[in-house]
């Protein structure tokens, strides 16, 4: 098959890409590098540079692509707070244009990577597609507004759609900012550098951490599976654990004992999040096979920045 996958040198679209070529897909990839490094990305990779918001490069790349993944966004939780019109016209304006680009040039399927952060904060645990969306920061509105739109358009013009609401991914490459770094690879480095773990909050909020291995399974199930046109999906592990438990798995997965702070002057976010994983096992066939405790492990050994750390700590 044909792919688009956007936001390609990122995180997940640079694991989602490389694995579509090694399947012996045809990719091409589009990211504007806000974020990403396309040097991740296999040379098979067709890359160009670009934002989701142009569309005559989005008429361009989509001839005779027959899926498009759309990934690319702003993802930062606490930086959407401080500029949300820039998470809305990222974010909600260019999936609007990936859609209309669609359209014009007639590809048959999206998948969307949205959030388990549309849901919010609630009490009932595990989460179902069901629940009532209740979105907390102008990044979680941002994903919800996009699963509509890639639904609502998918509906007027006859495109078939997917969304796919992601959990907490982790694994090798994920970025690693200066400013609000994500809470796994941020541990992962205090550890190594045999300093103490930060824990946002009492650090009894729990996250569900799905390895970036089994989002891509799930993606690459969702650009052929058939009857699951309009569904929004959960991604996760399925495994509900608090940030005081990850600290400690950090902890054996770097080999040696971690301190922990709690820095009650940060906020530690939803007090719960875990996905109800039936609708994704019945319809993608998919179940997450990495645990935690092995996805850490994982991450250490193939994520080169960590292991330059570990040559260095006592
Ligand atoms: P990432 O930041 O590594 O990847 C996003 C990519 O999009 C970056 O490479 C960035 O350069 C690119 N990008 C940003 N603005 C762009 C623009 N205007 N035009 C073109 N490219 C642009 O983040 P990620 O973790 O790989 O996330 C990928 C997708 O999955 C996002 O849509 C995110 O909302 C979603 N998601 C991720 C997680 C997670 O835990 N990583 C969880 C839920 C949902």
């Amino acid at each position: 098959m044909n792919f688009l996958v956007t936001g390609a040198a990122g995180f997940l679209g640079s694991a989602l890409a490389n694995r579509l070529v090694a399947d012996g897909h045809a990719v091409r990839g589009l990211d504007d590098l806000s974020a990403g490094d396309p040097e991740r990305l296999s040379p098979r990779v067709l890359f160009t540079r670009g934002d989701v918001n142009d569309r005559p490069k989005l008429w361009t790349l989509l001839q005779d692509v027959h899926c498009v993944y759309h990934l690319a966004a702003r993802v930062s939780v606490p930086e959407s707070v401080l500029y949300p019109r820039e998470y809305n016209a990222v974010n909600v304006g260019g999936t609007v244009s990936v859609m209309e680009a669609m359209r014009d040039a007639g590809v048959q399927r999206v998948v969307l990577a949205s959030s388990g952060a549309v849901y919010g904060d609630h009490g009932r645990q595990p989460l179902n597609e069901g629940e009532t969306p209740s979105p907390r920061s102008p990044y979680a509105v941002s994903k919800l507004s996009a699963e509509y739109y890639v639904q609502t358009i998918g509906q007027l013009w006859g495109l078939e759609t997917v969304a796919l609401r992601v959990f907490n991914a982790y694994g090798p490459g994920q970025p690693l900012p200066a400013a609000h770094a994500p809470v796994i690879p941020r541990f992962l480095r205090q550890a190594l550098q045999g300093g103490s773990l930060v824990v946002h909050g009492d650090g009894r909020q729990t996250r569900d951490y799905v390895y970036v291995d089994d989002v891509v399974e799930a993606l690459a199930a969702a650009a052929v599976r058939q009857e699951i046109n309009r569904l929004v999906i959960n991604v996760g592990s399925g495994q509900e654990t608090s940030v005081r438990e990850l600290a400690r798995l950090v902890g054996e997965a770097a080999g040696q004992p971690v301190d922990v702070l709690y820095s009650k002057a940060e906020s530690g976010g939803v007090s719960r999040m875990c996905a109800d994983l039936r609708l994704a096992e019945e319809r993608l066939g998919f179940r997450p096979r990495v645990s935690l405790a092995d996805g850490l492990r994982l991450t250490l050994e193939r994520d080169a920045r960590f292991a330059g750390l570990k040559s260095v700590s006592p």
